[in-house]
C-alpha cells in the first residue's frame, strides 16, 4: 500500500475544500491513509506533513505500521492531542487556520472540546467526505486483498451446506462457518453471520438464532470474513426438503433479478440504474413490493461503504469500484430469498468475484 501517495493525493484536495489541516478521526480512513490499525488514533493531515496521534498502548504497533506520518504518543484523547498541537503551533499573525473535521465520526462533545481548545487559533469546518471518496475506487493491491477475502468467504458456503439439516440450530451452522473462517486466517467476520431458516428467511437481517431449522423451507445464509482488513460479503439461499413450484419460481425470479443487475454494472452507470435493473425483473412478476432493501453497497475496509446501489443514487460507477449485488424478496411470515455476490468494476463491465453456480441447492 502506498500510503505516501494517498496522503499526497488528499493533501492536493485540501485547498479546493478551503481546509488547511484535515483531522481524520474515522478509523478506517486512518488505516487507509497511514496503515495504522489500532483502535485509538487521530491523523492530522497538513499542507506538508501528516501526524498520527495515538496513545501509549500503540507505540510499537504504530512504529511498525506507519511509515508516512510522524507518530505522536499522547496522554489525552488523540483528537484532543491533535488540537493541542495545532493550538500551540506558531502561526503567521492575523492568520486563522481552518481545521477540517470528519463530523460523522466526531461526537458533538468532542467537537465542542476541540472548538474551545482552538478558539481564536483555528476554526472548525465540516469537511466533505474526501477520504471516503478516495476509498470508493480500489487500487490493484486492494482488489487483490478483496479477492482473497472473498475466496475465503465463499468457501464457508460448503460448511453451511454440510451443516444445514432439519433440527440443527441456526447458530450451530453459523458457529461452524465462523470456526472455519478463523482457521483459514480471517481476523473476524465482517458482520454477524445470518442463518435464517423457514419463516425467519423473510427477516432481512436474520442473525443466526437458537431456532431449529424446519423440515422444509428456505434458509438464507449471508456471511462475510475480514482478511487483511478487507471484508467479504456473500449470500446464498438453499431449500431444505423438496421445494414447491412456487418456491422454485420465487428463487428463479430473484436469481434473474441478480443476474440482470450484474449484467447492467459497467462504468458510467449510476447506482440507481443498477438498482432499477434488479427491481424491474421483480416488478414483472409482482414481487417488487417484497424487495425491501437496496440492491447493493460498496465494500472494502468496511462492510458498507460508498457507493450505494439504490433508488436516487446518482453516483456513476467507475473502474476499480467494488460493490455487492444482492436483490431479495421476502414475504413476511412465509419465506424469503436473497442472492448476493461481489463484483469489481472493469473498464468494460464487471467481474464477479469467486463466481459459482447459483442454481437452487436442495438439501
Ligand atoms: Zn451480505
Ligand atoms: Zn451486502
Amino acid at each position: 500500500m502506498d500510503h505516501g501517495q494517498r496522503l499526497r493525493t488528499l493533501r492536493g484536495q485540501l485547498p479546493a475544500s478551503r481546509i488547511d489541516f484535515l483531522l481524520v478521526t474515522h478509523l478506517p480512513n486512518i488505516r487507509y491513509l497511514s496503515g495504522f490499525t489500532g483502535s485509538s488514533a487521530a491523523l492530522l493531515v497538513g499542507p506538508s506533513s501528516a501526524m498520527l496521534f495515538t496513545d501509549g498502548r500503540y507505540i510499537t504497533q504504530a512504529k511498525e505500521e506507519v511509515r508516512d506520518a510522524r507518530i505522536v504518543i499522547g496522554t489525552t484523547a488523540p483528537a484532543v492531542a491533535a488540537a493541542e498541537w495545532l493550538a500551540a503551533r506558531k502561526k503567521k499573525s492575523g492568520w486563522q487556520t481552518t481545521l477540517g473535521i470528519e463530523s460523522e465520526s466526531l461526537s458533538s462533545g468532542a467537537r465542542d472540546r476541540l472548538a474551545s481548545l482552538l478558539r481564536g487559533k483555528a476554526r472548525l469546518h465540516s469537511a466533505p467526505p474526501l477520504v471516503e471518496r478516495a476509498r470508493m475506487v480500489k487500487d490493484a493491491e486492494e482488489i487483490r486483498l478483496i479477492r482473497e477475502a472473498i475466496a475465503v468467504g465463499a468457501s464457508l458456503f460448503h460448511v453451511a451446506r454440510k451443516r444445514i439439516k432439519p433440527g440443527a440450530r441456526e447458530v450451530e451452522v453459523a458457529a461452524a462457518m465462523e470456526y472455519e473462517a478463523r482457521i483459514k486466517g480471517a481476523e473476524g467476520m465482517s458482520f454477524s453471520t445470518i442463518i435464517a431458516a423457514g419463516p425467519r428467511s423473510a427477516v432481512v437481517h436474520g442473525r443466526a438464532s437458537a431456532a431449529r431449522i424446519p423440515r422444509s423451507g428456505f434458509v438464507v445464509c449471508d456471511f462475510g470474513v475480514i482478511l487483511s482488513g478487507y471484508c467479504s460479503d456473500r449470500t446464498r439461499t438453499v431449500h431444505v426438503g423438496q421445494p414447491s413450484r412456487e418456491a422454485r419460481s420465487l428463487y428463479a425470479a430473484v436469481l434473474e433479478a441478480q443476474q440482470t443487475a450484474i449484467a447492467s454494472v459497467r462504468p458510467g452507470v449510476t447506482g440507481a440504474e443498477v438498482d432499477e435493473a434488479a427491481r424491474s425483473v421483480l416488478r414483472k412478476v409482482k414481487l417488487a413490493k417484497y424487495f425491501t432493501h437496496s440492491t447493493g453497497h460498496g465494500l472494502g475496509l468496511e462492510i458498507h461503504e460508498a457507493p450505494r446501489l439504490a433508488a436516487g443514487q446518482q453516483q456513476e460507477l467507475e473502474p476499480g469500484m467494488v460493490v455487492t449485488v444482492e436483490p431479495g424478496a421476502y414475504v413476511p411470515g412465509k419465506w424469503g430469498v436473497r442472492i448476493e455476490d461481489v463484483v469489481v468494476l472493469t473498464s468494460a463491465g464487471c467481474e464477479v468475484l469467486a463466481p459459482a453456480d447459483k442454481e437452487l441447492v436442495v438439501i
